[in-house]
């Protein structure tokens, strides 16, 4: 009888591990959203929603002999995944592949593809009608959202706050940052570094009112759009009391060099959810995901496990289709037409090919 292996989370991570063993072990792939969800490029589709309909993969290609559940884990124990449904499924190995959350719009609630793509088209219509957005946070989401507003929208005035003096709280090069800042005051993007609004505006996020809030420098600002861009979480709610032992103050999960949760010799735990001392990518997902599947498979079928190495800094960050900047240890400095050419296709391609879609769904 082939080992059972249950993936709770269809992300990045999880889709990875899941076909990665599809081949020789009984998979379940527990997965609330009705299909994969590309959400990397959720902040371009709210700007240009030609993209909408490109960011949702079905699921139906993924895997040949195992399943996909739409279905929520309720709590997830070494050996038995019980679900929202009722149902019970039990697991000789279990991988945790939760991800992390954060606000909309970097991530969507809605797990029906048609609700979700919904909230996209809305978010571009209240773009088209702010006369003024706020967004809270300088870091990689808020950037990229102010730049594709910017690029959409040219002329419309656009202002990022954040209480860290430096963008991107100092980390990358000191010639991405210069660069990022460079093409921020050119597309006229406003950058308030090393102050905070003294409350949030009264209005609620992602909703056009008129609003004015006051800055810890004393200015006032007046918007009728602002958003979260901070904020992200690690949702744990469904994690067993055993498991919930590893789990660290920031909510991710402590794991060994074979991406093992701690004291747990058959439950792995792979992407945003666990602690590796790295950026948090998609990126590092799937590598991570690649690792924690060849050990399982080690597990069932003996054989040395591999250890995961987390990646050095680097990030690309794009500020709309044809801008922003990035620094790759292995390419080094990316510039605007670089980040562009790299970003350009967000590797649809890519994630197609692993969801089986590429034929099905062109
Ligand atoms: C706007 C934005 C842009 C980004 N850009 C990039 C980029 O350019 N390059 C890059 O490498 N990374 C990027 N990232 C980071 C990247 O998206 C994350 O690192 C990646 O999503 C992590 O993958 P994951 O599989 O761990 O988690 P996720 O992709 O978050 O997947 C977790 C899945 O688990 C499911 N889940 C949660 N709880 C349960 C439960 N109880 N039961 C069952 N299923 C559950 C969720 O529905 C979700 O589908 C970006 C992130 C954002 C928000």
């Amino acid at each position: 009888m082939a080992s059972k292996v249950v993936v709770v989370g269809g992300g990045y991570a999880g889709i990875v591990v899941s076909r990665r063993l599809d081949e020789i072990a009984d998979v379940t792939l527990v997965e609330p959203k009705e299909t994969f969800v590309h959400h990397v490029a959720h902040l371009r589709a709210v700007a240009d929603p030609r993209w909408i309909d490109k960011i949702f993969f079905p699921f139906d290609g993924l895997l040949s002999r195992g399943r996909v559940l739409r279905d929520t884990a309720t709590q997830v124990r070494p050996g038995l995944v019980t679900l929202a449904s009722g149902g019970r499924v039990e697991a000789d190995f279990v991988v945790l592949a939760t991800g992390s959350d954060g606000p909309f719009p970097a991530r969507i609630e809605a797990t029906g593809r048609d609700e979700a793509a919904g909230r996209l088209r809305e978010l571009h219509t209240s773009l088209e009608q702010s006369a003024g957005v706020l967004l809270l946070g300088a870091g990689p989401i808020g950037l990229e959202f102010a730049g594709e507003i910017a690029a959409a929208w040219p002329g419309k005035p656009v202002t990022v706050i954040d209480p860290a003096t430096e963008l991107l709280g100092g980390r990358f090069t000191v010639e991405m940052r210069a660069e990022l800042l460079r093409q921020l005051d050119k597309m006229g993007v406003r950058l308030l570094l090393g102050t905070k609004l003294d409350a949030l505006p009264d209005t609620p996020a992602g909703v056009v009112q008129p609003f004015t809030v006051a800055t810890g420098n004393g200015e006032q600002l007046t918007a009728d759009l602002w958003f979260p861009c901070y904020g992200s979480t690690v949702p744990g709610g469904h994690l067993g009391a055993e498991l919930a032992l590893a789990r660290q103050p920031d909510g991710r999960l402590t794991v060994t060099e074979h991406l093992r949760v701690s004291g747990h010799d058959r439950v792995f735990a792979v992407g945003d959810v666990n602690d590796t001392p790295e950026l948090k990518t998609g990126r590092a997902a799937g590598r991570q995901a690649e690792v924690a599947a060849d050990n399982i498979r080690a597990l069932i079928e003996g054989g040395p496990l591999t250890t995961y190495e987390p990646f050095p800094d680097g990030m690309i960050l794009t500020l709309g289709p044809s801008g922003g900047a990035g620094y790759a240890p292995e390419f080094g400095f990316f510039d605007a037409e670089a980040t562009a050419q790299f970003k350009s296709t967000f590797l649809l391609d890519h994630y197609r090919g692993l969801l089986g879609a590429a034929q099905r769904h062109g």
